[in-house]
């Protein structure tokens, strides 16, 4: 046998790129990167929630190094940062090719929140998770993209369920050193801080930055000793405190975020504002061009000409309003610095200027945008609708806002087991055909893939799932001080019809659906002929009773001795957690209260790993449903009462189940194998797959909104 040693220099050049890896979030969706993290130490991997920085803050170097001595290890390291250096020196990226004027500037995307990976919880739901997404799918297609968001230092809570299942938030605090991210400094070294005025005090901001592959994030960070105590805690929380903190915030992400970009020394060609909450940029914009000189009129056309506004909510409440005095008082210094008057600014966030209506984000983001769209077919005509009164004399169907439907950052959704399949069923490049359609649907005939084949990436994924629920449960069950492990192991079945429910407990989404005849839903869950399972996880907004007691309700059904192991609910929500789900889940259940989901992403989230979906006719489903790739729940109509449609969606979901669903799984073959089943996952693939992405969605934002043009495919 011969043994090649590796070189003293191979070792160190390793060691200084997995430095490097560990701080750019590429790892985050390529799997071999992070399995290197993991086997470095997987007790810090599980405990930190997967963050390599931790992993290598907890490897002493010299350990490393002897590590990198081993050729296998070596290799595999080898080969992760090799690709991660092909991928960031691409020069044939989409935007090379057709991304137009593109090439050259440069887009802000701000958003209130990052859903970037579970280590970092600067993000609260589908807002965030659409937002790291959009990140993610901007770095591949190689579009000049910057984000710009806020540094929460104890970010969005931690949930436990007491004994008496009511959600308790917990914020640990987060540190910096910890963290994938890294100052933003000038080329001295030294920190980059602009000052925004909240009142008529400056407060200093500094700003992180996280790589996310080809592209960079910024994170305002107020917690700086020179600031007064109530402004260094102003971004500890996402979408925390009062309605002082949620206008503070919003002060800091738009105006804030605008200096910052300056003061780093970016002149974007657009601002995209992902919701409203940044739409203060618009002024900050406006007091820039008046500063320089411009007329009110010339100003107002440069702000518009340069920014691009999605609105995400078609529930009016959903929607940032601030009331005069709140306005004028931490607006103070900056009406003095712009020369705009009280009245001015409180007209720019009316939809009546010359009432007395509250400052609505919303507006002021529809008023100083070149284009506005909605993120669904149904959601861009409900805002249609909506804000017709911006638009006076316009015909409610012409009123300037479009669509652009959501989607996902595939392979960061991809559970590994799924990943792998893929790639030897269909070589590696199947995530570069992510919008081509035809491919899918060659790829998934049963020539290539065999119905054995599917049926065990099925079985496998669902035990995946079923073994993460009984750790996690065990852990919650071993804080009870009621730990029974030989219960756990009859937890949930591998072999049973599971359906996954997890989202944000708002409570238009309507998570106890299922339970609403509950006669039904303990008869079928208990039919030891066709065996169904549950699995939920979510949080409620820490403010949002209703959504507790929804939470409560599942959880203390969860907790009946004669349902046991069949309704489960699994705590503190998160990427990580909804990773397992989607892949797990044969069924994924979806039951927003129709119009009041603009899109909803979770149900694309499944398409890679052969799970269905059931879903009233609300946000992306309503366009993608087509009779044979999943099920709906209710019709494409809204009924006059709330209680009228969930009675109504009650009985359909029920329906559903007990005549298509439960029979078609439990279907079987003289194999065993649900043959009808897996024609169905076939064709919902083939469907959704191609086209429910970030990278149709973020081409589509690119050539109507950003200005690519259309040449490109
Ligand atoms: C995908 C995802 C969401 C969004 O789910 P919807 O069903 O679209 O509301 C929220 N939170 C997490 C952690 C997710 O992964």
């Amino acid at each position: 046998m011969t043994t090649t040693k590796i070189s003293e220099k191979a070792v160190k050049t390793a060691v200084e790129d997995l430095r490097v890896l560990a701080y750019n979030l590429w790892w985050s969706w390529h799997p071999s990167a992070r399995l290197i993290f993991r086997d470095l130490s997987p007790y810090v991997w599980e405990t930190s929630n997967h963050n390599p920085v931790e992993v290598l803050n907890w490897v002493s170097e010299h350990e490393l190094r002897v590590r990198l001595q081993n050729p296998a290890f070596h290799g595999q390291v080898r080969k992760a940062c090799d690709d991660f250096k092909a991928y960031m020196s691409e020069k044939r990226t989409w935007t090379a090719k057709s991304g137009g004027a593109l090439k050259k500037e440069t887009i802000a995307y701000f958003s209130a929140e990052f859903g970037l990976h579970e280590s970092l919880r600067i993000y609260s739901g589908g807002l965030g998770i659409l937002a790291g997404d959009h990140a993610k799918s901007a770095s591949d297609l190689g579009l000049p993209l910057s984000g710009v968001t806020l540094f929460y230092r104890q970010g969005y809570f931690q949930q436990q369920i007491s004994g008496d299942g009511w959600q308790q938030e917990r914020y640990p605090s987060y540190d910096p050193a910890r963290m994938p991210i890294s100052p933003v400094t000038d080329s001295k070294g030294k920190r980059v801080v602009c000052t925004v005025e909240i009142g008529d005090d400056a407060v200093k901001v500094q700003s992180w930055a996280i790589r996310v592959g080809r592209i960079m994030l910024f994170l305002l960070d107020t917690d700086l000793p020179e600031n007064d105590p109530r402004y260094r805690e102003l971004t500890a929380h996402v979408y925390g405190g009062d309605n002082w903190t949620r206008i503070a915030q919003e002060i800091i992400l738009g105006i804030g975020g605008v200096r910052m970009l300056r003061a780093i020394g970016l002149k974007p060609a657009t601002f995209h504002m992902n919701e409203g909450h940044s739409a203060f940029l618009t002024l900050e914009l406006l007091r820039e061009q008046l500063a320089a000189g411009s007329t009110a009129e010339k100003a107002a056309e440069f702000v518009r000409s340069h920014c691009v506004f999605t609105t995400h909510t078609p529930v009016p409440a959903g929607h940032d309003r601030f009331d005069t005095g709140l306005m004028n008082g931490t607006f103070r210094a900056f009406l003095k610095s712009s020369g705009l008057t009280s009245d001015q600014l409180m007209r720019f966030g009316r939809e009546h200027p010359d009432s007395e209506e509250p400052f609505t984000m919303t507006v002021l983001a529809l008023r100083f945008c070149r284009s506005a769209n909605g993120v669904s077919e149904l959601h861009g005509r409900i805002s249609r609708q909506m804000w017709s009164s911006l638009f006076p004399g316009v015909p409610v169907a012409k009123v300037p806002i479009g669509h652009v439907t959501n989607g996902i950052h595939t392979a960061g959704w991809t559970l590994p087991t799924a990943g792998l399949f893929w790639t030897t069923r269909l070589g590696p490049h199947w995530q570069d055909r992510l919008r081509d359609s035809k491919f899918w649907h060659d790829a998934l005939s049963p020539h290539n893939v065999p119905d054995e084949e599917l049926w065990a990436l099925r079985m496998a994924l669902r035990r995946e799932l079923i073994e993460f629920a009984r750790r996690r449960l065990s852990e919650q069950n071993l804080r009870y001080g009621n730990n029974d492990p030989a219960a756990l192991d009859h937890l949930l079945s591998p072999d049973a019809l599971t359906i996954g429910f997890a989202r944000r407990f708002a409570t238009y989404k309507r998570a106890p659906l299922f339970f609403r005849d509950f006669e039904w839903a303990f008869r079928t869950l208990n039919n030891k002929e066709t065996p169904l399972q549950l699995v939920f996880a979510g949080k409620a907004h820490p403010r949002d009773d209703a959504g507790k007691r929804f939470i409560q309700e599942i959880v203390n059904i969860s907790r009946r001795g004669d349902l046991f192991g069949k309704v489960v609910f699994i705590e503190d929500y998160d990427i990580n957690v909804a990773r397992y789900l989607v892949a797990g889940a044969d069924v994924w259940l979806n039951t927003p209260r129709r119009p009041m989901e603009a899109s909803g992403t979770s149900g694309m989230k499944i398409a890679i790993h052969g799970g269905l979906h059931l879903s009233t006719m609300d946000g992306w489903w309503r366009e993608a449903y087509d009779g044979h790739n999943g099920w709906k729940i209710g019709e494409d109509t809204t009924a006059s009462s709330d209680q009228m449609q969930d009675d109504i969606d009650g009985a359909s979901l029920r329906a559903v189940l007990e005549q298509e669903i439960i029979p078609l799984f439990y279907d079987r073959g003289k194999d065993g194998i649900p043959h009808r089943w897996l024609k169905k996952i076939r064709h919902a693939m083939s469907t959704l797959i191609p086209v429910y992405n970030t990278e149709r969605m973020v081409v589509e934002y690119a050539q109507k909104y950003y200005g690519a043009g259309k040449s490109g495919k």
